[in-house]
């Protein structure tokens, strides 16, 4: 008998539910819009108790959120999200109610740390115990598995936060995000790009000028990555992602600002291997939360 996963996806905007064993048997799926904590957990635990009816007991579940998220199984405040400025989410119970539900371990953690293991199980990190996911669309997200497990320290990491160098003569944009202003997130998610060009960047061509700065900024974000965990592999998700050109230039500006201080062929030599995109397309984190279950179950 196969061993069923729960999978839960928790957006900002959307959730998505999942049940199955891997990528390739996802079972049943559902995606349903973030309204309010209540609403919005009652319709997930509602698809699971389907599921778990007609395909039989679920063996663990997963949850990757959006956050910032309490991820510390000795906190009081485990499995909520926190001081998210999401109309009523703040201090959300996100675990306990599964919990509940199902009587079964809950692996917890933030999106983007759900889409590394995710990617790490079964993507473009396979086999890897150091890799880091970013995302790069609304917000800026980074996850990280180190020596084989997720990055937690007094909450979790918060990579999209990093602050960069910016050229006020080059780029004169002061910055979107609201705690920092021009930090990596107030810099190069695709609100910044909207607010800076007024217009969205699903709509600049390949050789809009965006795009040099952008690869600049995330490359000199990814400096500091690979100076300071040096991971194995680095993946770069999310919606401002999906122009692909900006993947070469992201190579090439990494290798310029190093400036041949890593001395690492992956670095030096395979680049284009060394940073890339999710191997799970958009799916790393509803797989993610998978990955999360599996690894709720292992630890119970
Ligand atoms: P979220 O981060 O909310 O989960 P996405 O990863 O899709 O969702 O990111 C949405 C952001 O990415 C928006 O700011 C949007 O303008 C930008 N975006 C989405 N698709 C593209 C694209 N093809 N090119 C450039 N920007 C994009
Ligand atoms: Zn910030």
């Amino acid at each position: 008998m196969t061993t069923l996963w729960g999978g839960l996806e928790a957006g900002g905007t959307k959730f998505v539910c999942a049940v199955g064993s891997g990528p390739d048997d996802i079972r049943a799926e559902a995606r349903f819009p973030t309204t309010t904590p209540a609403e919005t957990l009652a319709r997930a635990i509602a698809f699971f108790r389907e599921q778990v009816d007609q395909l039989g007991p679920l063996a663990a579940i997963g949850v990757g959120s959006f956050g910032p998220v309490d991820p510390d199984p000795a906190s009081p405040h485990y499995g909520y999200i926190t001081t998210t400025p999401k109309p009523g989410w703040k201090n959300t119970d996100v675990v306990g109610p599964l919990r509940a539900a199902f009587g079964v371990p809950v692996g917890f953690d933030t999106d983007v740390n759900g889409a590394v293991l995710g990617e790490a199980r079964w993507g473009a990190a396979r086999g890897l115990a150091n890799a880091v996911y970013f995302t790069i669309g609304t917000g800026i997200g980074g996850g990280a598995i180190l020596n084989g497990r997720l990055a937690h320290g007094l909450v979790h990491p918060e990579m999209g936060h990093m602050l960069l160098r910016r050229d006020p003569a080059r780029d004169p944009y002061v910055g979107h995000c609201p705690y920092h202003g021009d930090c990596w997130e107030g810099l190069s998610a695709g609100p910044a790009l909207e607010e800076r060009y007024g217009v969205k960047a699903e709509t600049f061509g390949p050789d809009h000028p965006a795009w040099d700065l952008e690869a600049h900024y995330v490359a000199q974000a990814l400096m500091n990555v690979i100076c300071i965990l040096s991971p194995e592999r680095i993946i770069l998700g999310g919606g401002v992602m999906g122009q692909a050109h900006l993947f070469p230039r992201i190579h090439r500006e990494v290798q310029t600002l190093l400036n041949g201080y890593v001395q690492h062929a992956a670095i030096l030599e395979r680049i284009a291997a060394y940073i890339v995109a999710p191997g799970l397309g958009t799916r790393s984190g509803i797989l993610g939360a998978f990955a999360l279950a599996e690894q709720a179950l292992a630890d119970a």
